[in-house]
């Protein structure tokens, strides 16, 4: 499983479910999503850029070096997203993303 959503942040708004292409996050009977079957996640991080509870964790792989490093957003506004990368020890870092201007780096 790479992604985890938490029930605490998470508002049942279906975003995450809508966007996912598998079609593997449903909303249960408390309002609350969650991956059907995580097996199935090929984790495109399409769910994580949806949420704007920042609800949705997703776990960088051993292969990509991750150590336990976990991904989420918080988003601004419709401009502005923030990425922050959380290693273990509570390390973070961040890259901001103007999503107005997408394809410049
Ligand atoms: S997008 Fe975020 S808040 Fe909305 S249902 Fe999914 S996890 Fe919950
Ligand atoms: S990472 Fe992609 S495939 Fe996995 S649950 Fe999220 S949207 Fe679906």
């Amino acid at each position: 499983m790479s992604i985890r959503i938490d029930r605490q942040r998470c508002i049942g708004c279906g975003k995450c479910a809508e966007i996912c292409p598998g079609n593997l996050i449903v909303i249960d009977e408390d309002k609350k999503a969650f991956v059907r079957d995580p097996r199935d996640c090929w984790g495109c991080a399409a769910c994580v850029k949806e949420c704007k509870f920042s609800a949705i964790r997703y776990f960088l792989g051993a292969e990509i070096g991750g150590n336990g490093t976990t991904m989420y957003v918080e988003k601004e506004n419709d401009e502005i997203m923030y990425w922050y990368f959380e290693k273990p020890s509570g390390e973070k870092e961040m890259i901001v993303q103007n999503l107005k201007d997408n394809t410049t780096y």
